[in-house]
């Protein structure tokens, strides 16, 4: 078959995958840069302050990467012997090797929601009575968007703005782990603006979907941010001439933000191609760029790996049976012939 002879490898574990496009390259080379531990990087100061603007928030800080980005935000919220509340498959928890208590002392209230999203109801049932000294303080909810092992769900704004009073009533700070918000912006067709009225804090991962090696903003009012770039710096994430990653996430904001769509329109059709086949058992509805399915019985998730990767197809196992694959960037329309091809063609 056409595929066999191939040498290409088709990487759909995750849209973090992707490597600078030409332009992109340009763009980075170009950059003027500064010493960013002196805020003396024109490019990063100018990719935070479009960030800031965008969302309507005081401040942006450019972050190496997204688990460092909301480690920093936990640590803001919350003091040592807290509890936030996230849902069971959220990020914070599961992904970021336990930094929520390493970093912050703090324990997670996990919510049992769907595809990743908590109700404001469920997180209201979830926050520790005040007047119970024997229960750990909640102060912080943690919500994501889209969801990552939910399978790129999108929220429903109606839900963040229940949440954002529930938050409001208790005295809770509110995190928006937006890994992939972009996915959502464009899915949704919101506006960033009003996320910046609901959350205190956001993070925005570059690297993601958009398509940069590194890099993610978190953003935040001044009350909050102005002890953010202490955190920053306590957590190791201060860097010099940034600029050069920055340069990519601006290159990135005006080129690789309207065209998720098509990385979106690809993983439904991939989602839509799995759903009549016969060794799947179940494929999580596609909203964004994350393909979500189990396998039949009959197969395991390890052997269909390996088959898939004889076929030079990458994807992951996420656990509970879970398959994923994401598309992004550089997985070109020829390869998704292909992949169609081989998942359609699959002999178990
Ligand atoms: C990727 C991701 C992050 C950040 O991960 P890093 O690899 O540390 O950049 C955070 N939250 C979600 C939901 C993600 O998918």
């Amino acid at each position: 078959m056409k595929y066999k002879e191939l040498p290409m490898i088709i990487d759909l574990r995750s849209d973090t995958v992707t490597k600078p496009t030409e332009g992109m390259l340009q763009a980075i080379i170009k950059a003027p840069t500064g010493d960013d531990v002196y805020k003396e990087d024109p490019t990063v100061n100018k990719l935070e302050h479009r960030f800031a603007e965008m969302f309507g928030m005081d401040t942006a800080l450019f972050f190496p990467t997204g688990s460092m980005s909301n480690q920093a935000a936990i640590k803001l919220h919350t003091q040592p012997g807290d509890q936030l509340i996230c849902d069971k498959w959220a990020h914070v928890y599961n992904y970021e090797a336990g930094g929520v208590a390493f970093n912050s002392g703090v324990t997670c209230n996990l919510i049992d929601g769907h595809r990743g999203m908590m109700t404001a109801s469920a997180i209201e049932k979830g926050i520790s009575p005040i007047s119970n000294y024997h229960t750990p303080n909640t102060t912080l909810v943690c919500l994501e968007n889209t969801t990552n092992k939910g399978g790129g769900a999108c929220y429903d704004f109606e839900e963040f703005k229940k949440v954002r009073n529930l938050c409001d009533h208790y005295g809770l700070g509110l995190h928006l782990d937006g890994a992939r918000l972009m996915n959502a912006l464009i899915a949704k067709k919101e506006d960033p603006n009003n996320y910046g009225k609901i959350f205190d804090t956001i993070s925005v991962c570059l690297s993601k979907g958009l398509g940069t090696p590194l890099g993610t903003i978190l953003l935040g009012n001044n009350d909050l941010m102005s002890r953010a770039i202490r955190v920053r710096k306590i957590l190791g994430g201060a860097m010099r001439q940034a600029g050069f990653m920055a340069a990519a996430g601006l290159y990135a904001l005006d080129h690789h933000v309207e065209r998720l769509s098509e990385d979106h329109q690809k993983a439904s059709e991939i989602a839509h191609t799995l759903q009549k086949l016969p060794y799947i058992k179940k494929v999580e509805p596609t909203e964004t760029n994350i393909v979500i399915f189990n396998l039949i019985d009959e197969i395991s998730n390890d052997r269909f790996i390996k088959d898939m990767l004889h076929k030079n197809l990458q994807i992951s196992d996420m656990g509970q049976g879970k398959l994923r694959m994401v598309t992004h960037l550089d997985y070109t329309p020829e390869m998704h012939r292909i992949v169609l091809d081989v998942l359609a063609n699959y002999e178990y």
